[in-house]
């Protein structure tokens, strides 16, 4: 398959790797949007969410407890945002869940925010 996740994960192609167990690997994003920017990505293919089995999600989670502590000591950043994309605004077709670490008054504006309709016309549709 010509997935480049893939191919970092099978090592054809370098890929800056901060954490690695049985099931993920986590690498630096090569097109950062804050410092130390990664990506947590498992192993086995997955193209979304929907298709990522329940325990490999819940895996990811797991590393996701285990790495903020790690950022915040060594990168010093105040938050964390996780951003998955799926489908529509997702470049790499490879489940994978951004980390993007926070620091003061950085200012990132991750979204545009867009013309939204009547909420409670929205939340007839969800109820
Ligand atoms: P998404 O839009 O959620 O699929 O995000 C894909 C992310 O993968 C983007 O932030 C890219 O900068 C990143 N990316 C693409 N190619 C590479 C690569 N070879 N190594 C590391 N990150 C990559
Ligand atoms: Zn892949």
């Amino acid at each position: 398959m010509d997935c480049i996740f893939c191919k970092i994960i099978n090592g054809e192609i370098p890929s800056n790797i901060v954490y690695e167990d049985d099931v993920v690997s986590v690498f630096l994003d090569v097109n950062p949007q804050a410092d130390g920017h990664s990506l947590i990505v498992p192993k086995k293919h997955y193209n979304n969410v929907l298709d990522c089995d329940d325990q490999t999600l819940s895996h990811v989670q797991e590393v996701v407890k285990k790495l903020y502590p790690i950022y915040r000591d060594r990168l010093g950043c105040e938050g964390l945002t996780l951003i998955q994309n799926n489908d529509y605004g997702q470049e790499v077709k490879h489940y994978h869940m951004h980390l993007i670490p926070r620091y003061a008054d950085d200012d990132l504006h991750l979204e545009t925010k867009l013309q939204t309709k009547n909420i409670q016309e929205i939340f007839d549709k969800l109820k």
